[in-house]
């Protein structure tokens, strides 16, 4: 059975982050509760130093939805010590695009990609525990080592893109999950449909050119002379059509002049 969660944003709402992606998503793990990501004020101000939101000043505007298995909430706003993400009571955690969503833009990597990391991620925790656990037991299953994996903590935010971009679950997040008996046909899903979270096609045929610019080079070599063979056999083609077409125009006055004579039979001898 699909775990149910429910995902709103809290605040402004960033207009590169297209929640269709998000809604329109398969997963036969999870789905977003009634298919919808509404958005709701952030009303009232900070009450942290740097700018930032309290998990107690969040708890009041952040709402659990009862009909879902967790809530989720999209915050352009800096959290409780800069984390990104953060269990602010049971059932609802806080996913903050504060520093990330630019480092994201900066790879050319969609923001989206990090709310369905976070779906993921929030997914295998409740899979393991039954729950999102409080905030030191969720930072105790990460690790620190960016591996690529939907389980790095990437304290160091500008990290986050590599878990954003074709993520991995790695070894040690395998056997871990295995250890808190997830099914090994569960753990198989959730790695191969992290594998789709990757960047869009422009920006990973660009990403090609920039790792391998020979190769590039000579494939637009061999592109640029299949397409001027290409015109060739067009222009031929079609000087062909042109060519066979000619005589017969040349013939129809003839015709039209005979016809007359041929369909009045009264003047043929
Ligand atoms: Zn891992």
């Amino acid at each position: 059975m699909k775990l149910k969660i429910a995902v709103r944003i809290l605040g402004h709402k960033p207009p590169d982050l297209d929640t269709a992606v998000l809604t329109k998503w398969h997963s036969d793990l999870w789905e977003i509760h009634e298919n919808k990501i509404d958005t709701f004020p952030l009303n009232g101000d900070c009450d942290l130093d740097y700018w930032g939101y309290s998990d107690a000043g969040l708890q009041s505007k952040a709402q659990a939805v009862a009909a879902a298995d967790f809530t989720l909430y999209i915050l352009n706003v800096p959290l409780e010590a800069n984390y990104y993400f953060r269990r602010i009571k049971k059932n609802v955690g806080c996913i903050s695009l504060f520093e990330v969503a630019d480092v994201l833009r900066t790879h050319s990597i969609p923001i989206e990609n990090l709310v369905l990391r976070m779906l993921y991620n929030s997914t295998m925790i409740h899979l393991r525990k039954g729950c999102l656990p409080p905030i030191g037991e969720l930072a105790a299953l990460a690790h620190h080592e960016t591996k690529g994996c939907i389980f790095d903590m990437a304290g160091i935010k500008t990290d986050i893109v590599f878990s954003c971009h074709r993520p991995i679950l790695c070894d040690t997040c395998r056997a871990a999950a295995s250890a808190d008996q997830v099914s090994k046909e569960t753990i198989e899903v959730f790695a191969k449909e992290i594998k789709g979270i990757k960047k869009r096609l422009y920006y990973r045929a660009a990403d090609w050119v920039k790792q391998k610019p020979l190769l590039a080079l000579f494939a637009s070599a061999i592109f640029a002379l299949l397409l001027g063979i290409a015109g060739s056999l067009i222009a031929s083609y079609a000087y062909e059509k042109i060519q066979t077409k000619a005589p017969n125009q040349a013939l129809e006055p003839t015709t039209m002049a005979v016809t007359p004579a041929a369909s009045h039979p009264s003047r043929q001898p």
